[in-house]
């Protein structure tokens, strides 16, 4: 049904993979960018669902513990962000039956751009999505270095539709 109704608005110029996040979802998670009255970053975990050639978000978690004192500093240990990155992700498909997980966190300043941390980290995992969220944007970047000299880094951009 929900596919179906998306299908309706489909360009057809535009045969890739789409990212769709419901209305909804999006005011709340883009919320925590204008509750943030210290301007500290939230951190958290985005699921959403294949559908065909869709993606949609179905919810989002902060990550409170991660959130009250990590910015865009440099990872104490790198080996460990990747190992709980990795745990993390594991435990929610596996015991939670999420479908996709991918990492975001806020953006207060209203970049939508990867921090110089923000890469540093993807650059160390090699490949994978972080999601960036301000005040007025949900936007992903794909990294992978996993095969090519220069990484390869793709924008995903969220679009925002009214849900039931
Ligand atoms: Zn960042």
């Amino acid at each position: 049904m929900l596919a179906e109704r998306i299908d309706v608005k489909r360009d057809n110029n535009m045969p890739h993979f789409r990212y769709m996040i419901p209305k909804k979802i999006f005011d709340r998670i883009t919320a925590l960018c204008k509750d943030s009255k210290s301007g500290s970053i939230s951190w958290g975990q985005m699921y959403a669902e294949r559908k065909e050639s869709f993606a949609v978000v179905t919810n989002f978690e902060v990550n409170e513990v991660l959130s009250e004192n990590e910015g865009h500093e440099r990872p104490h240990s790198w080996m460990k962000l990747k190992k709980t990155k990795i745990k993390t992700t594991r435990k929610l498909k596996e015991e939670q039956g999420y479908d996709i997980v991918w990492e975001f966190h806020t953006h207060p300043s209203g970049s939508s751009e990867l921090h110089e941390i923000d890469l540093k980290i993807l650059n160390y995992l090699s490949v994978g999505v972080m999601v960036i969220v301000t005040e007025k944007d949900v936007v992903g970047w794909y990294y992978d270095k996993r095969s090519t000299k220069k990484p390869i880094i793709e924008k995903m951009i969220f679009e925002v539709y009214e849900s039931p």
